[in-house]
């Protein structure tokens, strides 16, 4: 952690461009049926037959959205690759295709290149997606890393921010708040080892936290369960900001306010621990810490049947008439207004 290994360099110049993306993607393979041309020609074709095409695309900036003194560059892009296919999933889609852009300076040997590309071909493995195509140019400071995805879903099973319905159950998957505080336990190391490079972190009570960080999956096997029980979300976001500015989201859209209950929230007894040692209250974690990338959605109260007792999903609250607002019930029964932060806002607070 924290050090640049740099055993053996070998320039990026060296290559060339073309030389270049052919040695980082050459193991890739192709998987889905629907990649007609991938990466080689000017542009990669895709066969969709009957089914619509969802796209999404993400920017990481370093320094902005990563700090490489504590992300290796495996998990950089592996969790580039989540980020895009988090919102995929919140489509109810399936994830099948990627692009992946990069522009980097000539202080990344292509070593460093090799293991970005390594996280990105295990999470296309893992996730049965192809990279079908990109760009390559070069950056004076930083790297910057950007992922397109594709996906595809029937007409019919694709579900927006806008269908919640008043009486709604809400529902989120997994639990909350365990990333963001996997980065303040990483920052808080970070600084140990500015003023003491021997001292050897000990990550072992946070491994959770720091997990989900690091190697956040994107909820692939949620939407799965959800075919399987036949349940089709009336609505359905996923969680990068924090669960309340995405609650305001599916409201907002939706034309609905919503009661959420605090004593609901699904929270790992090792966020509860880090939070009181941090001294920040876990319910605040939870609704503003942000990067937890579960799937949060409402389905009718008829389908409730379906999901109960299911270990990864939490029924949080119900969906109300818009002029009801959106409330969170606190543990002590009393009811406030939900607002937006964003884990920038939790961060300035401190
Ligand atoms: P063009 O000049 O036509 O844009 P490029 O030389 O940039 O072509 O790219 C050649 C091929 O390599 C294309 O199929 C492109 O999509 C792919 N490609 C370029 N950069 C990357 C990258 N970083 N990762 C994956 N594929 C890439
Ligand atoms: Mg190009």
């Amino acid at each position: 952690m924290f050090e640049n290994k740099d055993e053996s360099r070998t320039s990026l110049s060296d290559l060339g461009e073309f030389g270049l993306i052919n040695h980082l993607t050459q193991t890739f393979k192709i998987k889905q049926s629907s990649t007609v041309t991938g990466i080689g020609d000017d542009a990669a074709v895709i066969d969709p037959k009957e089914n619509q095409l969802v796209v999404t695309t993400d920017l990481l900036v370093e320094g902005v959205h990563f700090d490489l003194s504590f992300m290796p560059l495996k998990h950089l892009g592996y969790k580039a690759v989540m980020v895009n296919l988090s919102d995929v999933y919140a489509m109810n889609a399936e994830a099948t295709q990627i692009t992946v852009s990069i522009a980097v300076s000539n202080r990344f040997p292509l070593e460093a290149l090799e293991e970005l590309y390594a996280g990105i071909e295990l999470a296309c493995s893992i996730y049965n997606v192809d990279l079908i195509g990109g760009d390559t140019t070069s950056s004076t400071t930083g790297l910057l890393i950007s992922v397109t995805a594709l996906g595809q879903a029937e007409p019919k099973q694709i579900v927006k921010r806008s269908g919640a319905k008043d009486g709604d159950l809400l529902v989120v998957s997994g639990d909350l708040g365990a990333s963001y505080m996997g980065l303040q336990v990483l920052e808080r190391e970070k600084q140990v080892y500015k003023v003491n490079p021997n001292a050897q972190p000990d990550l072992e009570p946070y491994a959770y936290l720091v997990e989900r960080q690091l190697k956040p999956e994107a909820r692939k096997d949620i939407v799965e369960l959800l075919k399987k029980i036949e349940v089709l979300p009336t609505s359905m976001i996923d969680i990068s900001d924090g669960l309340s500015s995405e609650i305001i989201h599916l409201c907002k859209s939706s034309k609905t306010g919503i009661r959420l209950y605090e004593e609901k929230i699904p929270l790992d007894p090792q966020l509860i621990q880090t939070c009181e040692e941090f001294e920040l209250d876990s319910t605040t974690v939870a609704l503003s810490g942000g990067e937890d990338y579960e799937l949060l959605f409402t389905i009718k109260q008829e389908d409730y049947d379906k999901i109960k007792g299911n270990p990864h999903l939490t029924v949080i609250g119900h969906v109300t008439p818009e002029h009801d607002g959106m409330n969170l019930i606190t543990r002590a029964n009393t009811s406030i207004p939900i607002v937006a932060r964003g884990w920038n806002a939790l961060k300035n607070e401190e």
